[in-house]
């Protein structure tokens, strides 16, 4: 069985990120997408919500599973005994950044292979934080995260508008 780990923040799901999970699920039995617990960093959802927002969102698609995890990536893909990884690429930046982890990466684990998607051309300019921001602002984020999850987005971005 061939089994992807598609790792990040998630704080909260876009449509970017979506559309990864989406392409993913098509080429592997099984894709288990990680949220990473980040002590350090407070984030707008917490891990729970983080995790029932993307479930919610990948409902029909029944070979992805959402999983939180702390710690080195490496330690939670043995555990899931995963080999491979999957990283989106949005620009200069992202691969800048990626290249450095799945260099670091395949050190610390030799067997361990990061595949990356180039973010389809309609997301690539979208992130959790640019989303963040625009709707601290009153800004519409209507088409940036999923229609089903904005709902939930305004709730918690009312709280950041003071
Ligand atoms: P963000 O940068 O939006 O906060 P994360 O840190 O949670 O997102 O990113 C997790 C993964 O998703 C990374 O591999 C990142 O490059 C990728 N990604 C983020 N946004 C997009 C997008 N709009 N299209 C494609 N891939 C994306």
């Amino acid at each position: 069985m061939k089994i992807a780990i598609y790792p990040g923040s998630f704080d909260p799901i876009t449509n970017g990120h979506l559309d990864i999970i989406r392409r993913s699920s098509k080429l592997f039995d099984k894709v288990i997408v990680g949220v990473l617990v980040n002590v350090d960093k407070k984030g707008l959802f917490n891990i729970e919500e983080r995790v029932e927002l993307i479930e919610r969102v990948v409902s029909d698609l029944p070979n992805v599973q959402i999983k939180s995890f702390h710690g080195l990536l490496i330690d939670f893909m043995r555990e899931e005994e995963c080999k491979i990884l999957i990283k989106g690429l949005r620009n200069v930046t992202d691969f800048d950044y990626e290249y450095q982890m799945a260099q670091m990466n395949k050190k610390l684990d030799n067997d361990v292979e990061t595949l990356f998607m180039m973010a389809d051309g309609e997301y690539s300019y979208i992130s959790s934080s640019s989303v963040k921001q625009v709707g601290k602002f009153n800004g519409n984020i209507r088409g940036l995260i999923p229609d089903s999850i904005v709902d939930d987005f305004e709730v918690k971005i009312k709280d950041l508008r003071g």
